[in-house]
């Protein structure tokens, strides 16, 4: 399996890269603002991108959605409930206008809780974890987890950005989603290093009952 991690853009977003060797086939996983990057990465891969699926519609994930349509010619995918955050995505591109001119992109279909992406021979596993955004998702491809804006190391998401839920179903959604996988399992946040969940299930203040969740 390849993941390769493109970080950039203002808020320094990790976009991803999951391919599987023996098929050349992969997918693309929130490309946000640094697309000259992205796209020069793919080249060098040789990877064929198949989808492109966004573990939520925040400016910072979702602003080169458009172009990575139309320069890969493959399909953006999200979770439903996800469609009111892309769809205010003209609103934040005022309120940050360091994006400049941010497009829509269009929905080719939706990705929901326990679906299966085929990746070649691989397939990512879709966890629905709302919290950080209502149709906030996770990634399972064996033993790699993309967990966006929802487990950072040792921090978690917020809350109070456009879509976002409350603190107690954040945490909800990772004690019962991602805590129940092996502690080996490694994750890939959309910002920041990676970590593995056992590390966050010692150490995340979040998680280990330090904090007071309100
Ligand atoms: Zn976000
Ligand atoms: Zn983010």
């Amino acid at each position: 399996m390849i993941i390769k991690c493109i970080p950039g853009g203002i808020f320094l977003t990790n976009c991803y890269i999951i391919g599987d060797e023996a098929t050349n086939e992969a997918i693309l996983v929130d490309p946000g603002e640094q697309m000259d990057d992205i796209l020069a990465e793919v080249e060098k891969s040789g990877l064929d991108i198949i989808k492109i699926v966004n573990t939520h519609s925040h400016i910072d994930h979702v602003a080169g959605a458009a172009e990575a349509k139309e320069a890969l010619g493959a399909g953006f995918y999200i979770h439903p409930e996800e469609e009111p955050v892309l769809q205010a995505l003209p609103e934040s591109a005022m309120r940050f206008p360091q994006f400049g001119e941010v497009r829509v992109p269009e929905i080719e279909g939706y990705v929901e809780e326990g679906d299966e992406i085929e990746i070649g021979n691989l397939s990512a596993k879709v966890l629905h974890t709302p919290g950080h955004t209502w149709g906030s998702i996770c990634l399972v491809i064996d033993d790699q987890v993309i967990s966006g804006d929802t487990l950072f190391a040792g921090s978690v998401g917020r809350v109070d950005l456009t879509g976002g839920t409350s603190m107690r179903e954040l945490v909800r959604s990772i004690k019962t989603k991602l805590m129940i996988l092996p502690d080996s399992y490694k994750v890939h946040p959309g910002h920041g290093p990676s970590t593995t969940i056992g590390i966050e299930r010692r150490s995340n203040p979040f998680l280990t009952g330090d904090l007071i969740i309100l």
